[in-house]
């Protein structure tokens, strides 16, 4: 099973309303709890994301959060959970359900291909005929850059070049990441939702201080 939250129906007040799932962002910890009390998931397990390449093996709940930006499991009923505001969440599933993956893909994380490493970690542990689901996150027309941020990233990925409705470079990363699994041989939905131009979701680029929704992935 798979979700993406919104920012609706939870309980913290402004500017982290209503649904933020983030402890680290300022929200009042009493409220992030009994948000993640109402997602309607099983047990969740989430990661301190530090925009970096470790990939974590979740074999059951633990109190202390891995530091990584990607989580992988096999255990049924356990549901791994990537915070974003901007970044993509990325789903990955193998067809015959035994293996999931969610995955924080940032700039930097894409310039680090922490996506196909994952996908080669997933295989290692068995997992054939990959399929993708990339979330809400930020499109190539709302995500300007500069010139050194552009050059950084579309020497290693060219399909993340884009432009502003201005016509001021930009980078497209949910195109990036999609052609980047589509030549791994992995089916990719992409939701084509920009978490700037849709206030149902919260977006660090639009308000700066704000909460974080989810993209959440377990086996049954
Ligand atoms: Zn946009």
């Amino acid at each position: 099973m798979r979700q993406f939250t919104t920012r609706e129906a939870g309980v913290s007040k402004a500017p982290f309303d209503s649904l933020n799932l983030a402890l680290h962002v300022g929200d009042d910890s009493k409220d992030v709890m009994r948000n993640r009390s109402l997602v309607d998931a099983p047990s969740l397990a989430f990661m301190n994301q530090v925009h970096g390449s470790t990939i974590v093996v979740v074999d059951s709940l633990s109190s202390i959060e891995p530091t990584a930006d990607a989580m992988v499991t096999q255990q049924k009923n356990l549901a791994l959970a990537v915070l974003v505001a901007d970044c993509i969440p990325l789903l990955m599933w193998d067809r015959a359900e035994t293996t999931v993956a969610a995955v924080h893909v940032g700039r930097r994380g894409l310039v680090h291909l922490i996506a196909l490493s994952t996908l080669t970690l997933m295989k290692e542990m068995g997992a054939t005929d990959i399929c993708a689901e990339i979330g809400p996150a930020i499109c190539g027309a709302c995500y300007e850059v500069g010139q050194d941020v552009f050059d950084e990233v579309v020497q290693n990925r060219s399909s993340a070049a884009s432009k502003t409705l201005r016509g001021t470079l930009a980078l497209n990363l949910p195109r990036a990441l999609e052609t980047a699994l589509v030549d791994q041989g992995v089916e990719v939905i992409q939701s084509n939702v920009c978490t700037v131009e849709n206030e149902k979701y919260f977006s660090y680029r639009r308000d700066s201080v704000t909460g974080r929704q989810a993209g959440l992935i377990w086996l049954t």
